[in-house]
């Protein structure tokens, strides 16, 4: 018999995620960050109030939880959660995420192919992805197609979407618009969204099919804006080259 002794600790809520319900199947989740060592965790099966309801948790809040490492499952961040779950702060987006940027960057990874490669090691299997500007999301069921911005990047990409923020956000499209909602979704999440963010994929891999990802979390931080100075300075730039 094994004692499950949980530790408690204290973790910055990135995304979170829908159960998938054919193979590979995934449980519903949370994804994080933990405050003290700083590694992305993966909170799962994460106690929602009824099946897939609305999360209790919202993302960019710290929650305080007690966790156990999950041994039956082999991807490494995978803990299960026990006892209450009380939220504890939020971290704000303000000034252009210059709170939110420090909780991501050290999760970067190059591209799909690098994190599938650290995926096969059994050394990481989640983070974040740049896809280049040419995203696209298609339905039914809810999948987003891209590149990495990398030249790394073999081949377009496919994933199942399971980021229960972009679920509800297009049940709320077909609510709000009918037959056309489809239309108003892939411009507004889609194409729309690189023109106007510096977006980034949580992908995170499937425990059943270790080298297989899905997307965890779609995450759109403003476009850094060029200082004045910096823009002059590429103007002069230009005119050199020209
Ligand atoms: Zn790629």
């Amino acid at each position: 018999m094994t004692l499950q002794i949980g530790s408690d600790r204290e973790v910055l809520v990135l995304a979170k995620t829908i159960a998938a319900n054919e193979f590979p199947i995934e449980r519903p989740g949370v994804v994080g960050q933990d405050r003290a060592s700083g590694a992305l965790l993966r909170l799962s099966p994460f106690p929602w109030r009824g099946a897939d309801a609305d999360p209790p948790v919202r993302r960019w809040s710290w929650i305080q939880v007690g966790t156990s490492r999950d041994e039956r499952d082999t991807r490494p961040e995978t803990h299960t959660v026990q006892g209450e779950i009380r939220a504890t702060g939020y971290v704000d987006a303000k000034d252009g995420w210059r709170l939110r940027w420090p909780f991501v960057r050290p999760h970067l990874c190059g591209s799909l192919e690098a994190l599938v490669e650290l995926a096969r090691a059994r050394a990481a299997t989640m983070g974040f992805v740049r896809p280049a500007p040419e995203i696209d999301i298609v339905q039914l069921p809810l999948r987003l197609r891209f590149r990495c911005a990398s030249e790394e990047c073999a081949s377009m990409h496919e994933l199942p979407i399971l980021d229960w923020e972009l679920h509800s956000l297009a049940q709320a499209t077909r609510a709000k618009y009918g037959p056309e909602w489809a239309t108003r979704f892939r411009d507004t999440w889609g194409a729309g969204l690189t023109r106007r963010y510096d977006a980034h994929l949580l992908l995170s891999a499937y425990a059943q099919a270790p080298t297989k990802l899905y997307v965890a979390g779609l995450f759109y931080p403003p476009r850094v804006v060029e200082d004045a100075h910096e823009h002059a300075h590429h103007v002069r730039h230009r005119e050199h080259a020209s």
